[in-house]
C-alpha cells in the first residue's frame, strides 16, 4: 500500500522540503510537480519524516543529505568537516590564476576535500592535501575517489609532516573567534568547532600559517588564505610582518573581503 507525505504538517519551507525529496528519494522536481497524487513506500515516508525532523531542529541540509555542491562537484560531507561555501570557491579561482600546470599545491585544513579537489580536476597540477582529523581525512578520501582526483593525503597538524616545498599554499583555516556569537547560531552550531574556531583571537591558526608558510613556499610562490569579515587589516599586517610580497586581497559575493595572498620573496 502507498502513504502520502503531508509537507504541511511537516512546517518546514516548500523548497527545503521539495530539495529533500528530490535527494533522499531520487525524484525530479519535474515529478514532484507533476505527480502530487504519488503515494510512496511507507518506507520512503518514514525517510523523509525523519529528515524533516532533523532539519526541524536546525541541522543543516548538506548533513542531513550528505551532499554539498562545490564549484561543479557534488562532494560527500559529514560532521566531521566544515560543509562548503560558496565564498571558498574564490580561493579556488586565485589557485588557478597563480598558477600553471604542473604546479606543486598544498592544501591546508582540507576538510572534505572541496579545494584541494576542484583544483586537480580543473588543472593538471600535484596536489597534496592535510588535514589533523583523521575522520576528515577519510571524507577526503571518499570525494577522491568519487571524483577520481589525484590528490595526496596526509594527516598533518598544519606543517608538522609537510615535506618539500609548493607553488602555491592554499588554505580556509579556522579563524572564527572563539567568542563570536555567531557560533552559538544557525548551522555553524552542527560543523566541528575545530574547523571554525581559531583562538580567542580567531587568527590563531591564520598567524601559524602566515609565519611557517614561508619555509614551504619556493620562490616566487604563493599563500592564498580565506579569513573572517573583519580580519582584512590583522591579516594584512601577519603577511606584510612576515615578509611577503605583493599583497592582494579580494572581496566574496558579498562585497565582504575574504581572500588574500602574498609572495614570498627569493630565499
Ligand atoms: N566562513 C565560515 C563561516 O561562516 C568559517 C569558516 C572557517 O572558519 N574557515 O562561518
Amino acid at each position: 500500500m502507498g502513504h502520502c507525505f503531508d509537507r504541511a504538517k511537516a512546517n518546514v519551507g516548500t523548497d527545503e522540503a521539495m530539495l529533500l525529496a528530490t535527494q533522499l528519494l531520487g525524484v525530479s522536481f519535474t515529478e514532484l510537480y507533476t505527480e502530487r497524487g504519488r503515494q510512496l513506500p511507507l518506507a520512503d515516508v518514514e525517510k523523509l519524516n525523519s529528515a524533516i525532523q532533523r532539519r526541524l531542529c536546525g541541522e543543516p541540509i548538506a548533513y542531513i543529505t550528505g551532499y554539498r555542491m562545490f564549484r561543479k562537484l557534488d562532494l560527500r560531507v559529514s560532521p566531521a568537516v566544515l560543509i562548503p561555501r560558496f565564498e571558498t570557491e574564490l580561493l579556488v579561482d586565485v589557485v588557478l590564476e597563480h598558477t600553471s600546470n604542473g604546479g606543486r599545491v598544498l592544501d591546508l585544513g582540507t576538510g572534505s576535500g572541496a579545494i584541494a579537489i576542484a583544483l586537480s580536476k580543473t588543472k593538471d597540477l600535484q596536489v597534496v592535501a592535510i588535514d589533523n582529523d583523521e575522520r576528515a581525512l577519510q571524507v577526503c578520501a571518499e570525494n577522491c575517489n568519487e571524483h577520481e582526483a589525484n590528490v595526496e593525503l596526509v594527516r598533518s597538524n598544519w606543517f608538522e609532516n609537510v615535506k618539500g616545498c609548493f607553488d602555491i599554499i592554499v588554505s580556509n583555516p579556522p579563524y572564527v573567534a572563539a567568542d563570536d556569537p555567531h557560533l552559538v547560531e544557525g548551522d555553524l552550531r552542527f560543523e566541528p568547532s575545530s574547523a571554525l574556531v581559531g583562538g580567542l583571537s580567531g587568527l590563531e591558526h591564520l598567524e601559524k600559517i602566515i609565519t611557517s608558510a614561508m619555509n614551504f613556499l619556493n620562490p616566487g610562490g604563493w599563500l592564498v588564505v580565506e579569513h573572517g569579515y573583519d580580519q582584512q587589516t590583522s591579516v594584512k599586517e601577519l603577511f606584510a610582518d612576515r615578509g611577503y610580497a605583493n599583497i592582494q586581497q579580494r572581496q566574496d559575493y558579498t562585497d565582504t573581503p575574504r581572500v588574500m595572498w602574498g609572495q614570498a620573496r627569493g630565499r
